[in-house]
């Protein structure tokens, strides 16, 4: 039978890549999101599916649409779609984004998917569920969020075990950390702080640039979750999905004067309430159950994120256009080849 997957949050920075990576596996792809083609961000990350004759895009939200009769003849679920971001949450934004975006469009998806046969749903969790727990981040220790967002996606990984086991949906929940790569949403650090650095301004950096991440590379994401969308059913089944590599925001900075070419200027703030200090993933339960491994390293993955935001922003400028046509006939690396 021909795999149809539903991918919820299509039109972000995770979820475009992954259905691109599902198009090119030769499935159909259902991709749902409230952001359409009318929200430049969105159109952009979308383009490419949008092209595809295997793609169908419902531009809507998931507790404003009737999902279970959309539901019927899916395969797969990746269920991505999400209000992101550990600083938020702390005022009315907690019940009319975090709680309504994470836990009840999570509800709604699960109840959706429901006897209708799926093979295989996938939840996007975060590394922000484990908060104070010790290091390094391990799937059957502690999780203790220290933000609001990682309270409401602890909640919905609660939502997909129970409705898991209530109507028989095989599920995986994979803990990303610290995604980057292009199409990184504007409002993550590394994005903010390269279009910054473009600009000549200062970069505001929070603490004291000690603290550190496990940064993981969307195209080594999109991968885990190919793979757990087509790995056989494990009994373990919450997965961290990490870079393997920790580096601090002192180092990411270095790395970001080295492509610009020079040295970047740095404002320095205090630390922001529900950031956690340090993160790192136990990824040997992706290595085993997903046969994953992480292969884009920080200064690799940078390069690609300042190279995709530099081509990005070039096109958009209309007195760059003569230019870059220009370069491109020049180089004639299309023709040589055809
Ligand atoms: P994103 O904001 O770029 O994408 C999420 C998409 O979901 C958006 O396009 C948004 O419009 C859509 N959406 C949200 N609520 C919706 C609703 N009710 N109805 C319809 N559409 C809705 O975020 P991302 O960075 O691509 O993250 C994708 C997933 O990965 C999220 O679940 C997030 O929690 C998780 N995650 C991301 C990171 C990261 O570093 N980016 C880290 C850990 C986990």
């Amino acid at each position: 039978m021909m795999a149809k997957a539903i991918v919820t949050g299509c039109s972000g920075f995770i979820g475009s890549h992954l259905s691109e990576r599902l198009l090119r596996a030769g499935w159909h792809v259902v991709g749902i999101d409230r952001r359409g083609p009318g929200d430049p961000e969105a159109g952009a990350n979308l383009a490419a599916c949008l092209a595809h004759s295997r793609f169908t895009f419902l531009e809507d939200d998931l507790l404003e649409m009737p999902l279970r009769p959309l539901f019927a003849g899916a395969t797969h679920v990746a269920h991505l779609a999400a209000k992101p971001g550990v600083r938020g949450g702390w005022g009315a934004d907690f019940a009319a984004q975090y709680v309504r975006d994470n836990i009840l469009a999570t509800r709604a998806v699960l109840h959706a998917c429901a006897g209708q046969g799926i093979r295989r749903f996938v939840f996007a969790s975060t590394s922000a569920v484990y908060g104070e727990a010790p290091l390094p981040f391990r799937e059957g220790g502690k999780a203790l969020p220290l933000s609001p967002y990682g309270v409401t996606k602890l909640a919905a990984e609660h939502l997909v075990r129970l409705w898991g086991k209530r109507h028989q949906l095989p599920w995986v929940i994979l803990r990303y950390f610290s995604v980057f790569g292009p199409r990184q949403r504007p409002d993550m650090a590394f994005r903010k702080m390269m279009a910054t650095v473009r600009n000549g301004g200062e970069i505001t950096l929070y603490g004291d640039g000690e603290q550190t991440r496990d940064f993981t590379y969307v195209g080594d994401v999109v991968q885990a979750t190919w793979r757990a969308l087509r790995a056989p059913a494990a009994t373990e089944r919450v997965i961290n999905v990490g870079g393997g590599r920790q580096a601090s925001m002192n180092r990411v900075l270095r790395e970001l004067a080295r492509l610009a070419g020079g040295s970047v200027s740095v404002r320095r703030s205090p630390r922001v309430e529900g950031e956690m200090e340090h993160t790192r993933a136990d990824t040997r339960r992706a290595a085993k159950l997903l046969e994953w491994t992480p292969a884009v390293g920080l200064r690799a993955g940078l390069e690609r994120e300042w190279a995709w935001l530099n081509f990005r922003d070039a096109l958009r400028t209309e007195d760059t256009l003569p230019a870059l046509r220009v370069a491109a006939l020049a180089g004639g690396e299309g023709e040589q080849r055809g």
